[in-house]
């Protein structure tokens, strides 16, 4: 319940107004059910003929207010018996019977009517506030938490908790003010019983509540494996190439139908615990009534309670519409416990904190020049295991640094820490000297272009993707920097020119072409620090050239940061640095380098050999 509260504390606040509308037409509807079963009691009178005597008007305070309403009540029901006889009221209070009901039910459709903007609306702001998150959350969450899991449970989880807490929202506020204003009636009809019936709910209601506890544990399974699920579809859809191309389809078609199995018997089992909700709320229900009507008979046999016959009934049918509401509200509960299942699960997401953050009081170079420095740096994913060690390096404002090494010697790392994709964990890394954790996360990235081994486009035209970093960008600065990048030609040629949509990841262009716009898309943004990973080791020599070319054109006049797998491309650099294992091991120019006949000339020789 605890959980519930706090859902609501976080979610409703929005959302006030609605809820408080809604609460105001529930105790409206609560009250026209009371008294729309009223009428039955004169109606089964005349049929049964009770009550011959004869009822005087009394005014009010001349006895106690039980009395004067059931005798008033009476005596304008005996009066229009005099007037109209006895069918004629009977069909007067049928019709009154129906108005109400219809005033019951219009009220009751109005609080549904007011719930569902809030209903809605929690769903659809706890979507918008995980894609915030996912958004601001640093590239290192989504190496731990898998793309289908974040997935599983945007989607999955989501719907979960519209499902099973949003859909018993309604119930949830209107259910207990129901049951309230029909204990209050039946109180004041009979308190005894109603004594009797308070002893007997609750037993019935923890009874139920046993069966529930294990739901919500089952249930955090069942979503836990549904996320399991997602990214095993989500890596298919991207190895379906390497699946088809290794036959692999039957190996990875029985580890999807062996996860979904097992997604299969714990949707089983709570499902059938959740199914055991419904006949056991109305065994149980069964027995309650059939208690009180033997309790609440011998209380009328025996005089004990002012009841007669045709109020003992009212008094039953009021009961029975607390059992109604109660027995949903338990069903609820039910619903709610895998909800709040889910909720955690949204919840990691939600709640995940983000080191890589401003600083309270952040710094900025007051004439910007671009000078990058790192200062002693190490840096490991787990830092108990560095893959950049002690790393010292400058690069001059508008300087060229290459870093060259073998595979996983940590040069894709190093370009990272650089725009605080992740954080040192010793040392530091400065631009003109102002360490970047000093300086508000976006300022820093606003410096720097990067260009990857794999151009990361978006399903949009060119004109979109080439603009993308860039607000108002006009046509004109599009088409020059596409020029520049070596991607106005390839450009012009297709279907639609600019306005082409380049499908999804730009799955309509060649790696080269790719490639070209992202230089272009770099080149519009004209950051004074550039970061180029491998950026044409992809390519095939001849779009290499032409990529080789643009680059050149990026680089001039900027301080560049340029990891290469061709050493040919490096060539001209200011100052090339060989990695090895997380270290840098040697540093100078192509030729000195050459001379040192150590790591690069290896380098070079391996490459020159294939
Ligand atoms: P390079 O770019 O020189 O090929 P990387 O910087 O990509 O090398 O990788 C350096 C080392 O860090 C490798 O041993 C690699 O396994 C490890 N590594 C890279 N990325 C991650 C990551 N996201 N989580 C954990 N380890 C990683
Ligand atoms: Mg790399």
């Amino acid at each position: 319940m605890k959980e519930l509260w706090n859902l609501f504390r976080r979610f409703v606040p929005p959302y006030r107004k609605y809820l408080i509308l809604n609460i105001l037409f529930n105790i409206l509807s609560a009250l026209l059910t009371l008294f729309s079963f009223a009428v039955i009691v004169p109606i089964l009178e005349i049929l049964f003929k009770i009550k011959e005597a004869n009822y005087h008007f009394m005014p009010l305070g001349s006895a106690s207010l039980k009395e004067v309403a059931f005798n008033n009540f009476y005596y304008y029901t005996q009066e229009c018996i005099n007037l109209w006889g006895p069918i004629g009221t009977l069909a007067a209070l049928a019709a009154l019977l129906v108005f109400m009901t219809m005033l019951k039910t219009g009220t009751a459709y109005l609080s549904s009517y007011f719930i569902i903007p809030m209903r809605q609306g929690i769903v659809r702001d706890i979507r918008n506030y995980v894609y915030d998150k996912i958004v601001t959350l640093p590239i290192g969450f989504f190496t731990t938490e898998r793309k289908g899991d974040v997935m599983a449970r945007m989607t999955g989880d989501v719907a979960e908790i519209e499902n099973s807490i949003m859909s018993t929202l309604d119930m949830i506020f209107k259910n207990p003010i129901m049951i309230i204003v029909c204990l209050s009636m039946m109180i004041f009809l009979s308190w005894q019983l109603t004594v009797f019936v308070l002893v007997l709910l609750p037993i019935a209601g923890s009874i139920m509540g046993r069966v529930g506890k294990r739901l919500k544990r089952k249930s955090l399974e069942g979503q836990n494996q549904w996320g399991v699920l997602m990214s095993n579809i989500e890596e298919t859809l991207g190895g379906l190439r390497i699946i088809k191309a290794f036959n692999a389809e039957n190996k990875v078609r029985d580890r999807f139908h062996r996860g979904n199995q097992l997604f299969y018997d714990i949707s089983c089992s709570v499902a059938r615990r959740q199914s055991l909700a419904h006949p056991m709320s109305e065994f149980l229900g069964t027995i309650t009534i059939a208690l009180v009507l033997v309790f609440g008979g011998s209380l009328i046999i025996n005089g004990v309670s002012g009841m007669n016959a045709a109020s003992f009934i009212y008094y039953m049918v009021i009961f029975y519409s607390v059992i109604n509401p109660a027995k949903d509200l338990t069903k609820a509960m039910y619903s709610i416990q895998r909800g709040l299942a889910s909720m955690e699960r949204v919840d990691v997401i939600l709640n995940a904190v983000n080191p890589i953050a401003d600083p309270a009081e952040p710094r900025s170079p007051a004439t910007f020049k671009g000078k990058v420095t790192y200062n002693d740096v190490t840096f490991g994913y787990d830092p108990e295991i560095p893959v950049v060690r002690n790393v010292n390096l400058t690069i001059e404002p508008g300087q060229t640094v290459a870093l060259v090494g073998q595979s996983g010697s940590g040069k894709s790392t190093m370009a990272d820490l650089l725009p605080r994709f992740y954080d040192v964990n010793q040392g530091s890394v400065s631009i003109d000297g102002i360490d970047v954790r000093d300086m508000k996360v976006h300022e820093v990235r606003s410096y720097m272009g990067n260009v990857n081994q794999e151009a990361i486009l978006f399903n949009d035209t060119i004109f979109n993707n080439i603009a993308f970093g860039v607000k108002n960008a006009t046509m004109e600065q599009v088409i020059e920097a596409a020029k520049i990048a070596n991607a106005h030609d390839f450009i012009m040629a297709t279907e639609d020119g600019y306005q082409t949509s380049i499908g999804d990841r730009g799955c309509r262009l060649s790696g080269g072409q790719r490639q070209r716009l992202s230089i272009a898309r770099a080149i519009l943004k004209n950051p004074p620090i550039l970061i180029l990973d491998e950026a044409t080791s992809a390519l095939d020599s001849e779009s290499e050239k032409l990529v080789q070319e643009a680059l050149e054109r990026l680089m001039k006049n900027r301080t560049t940061l340029v990891i290469a797998h061709r050493l040919s491309t490096i060539r001209n650099a200011s100052l090339i640095c060989v990695m090895h294992e997380g270290e840098i091991v040697e540093r100078g120019t192509h030729d000195e380098l050459l001379a040192l006949d150590g790591y690069y000339t290896r380098l070079v020789e391996m490459q020159s050999m294939k």
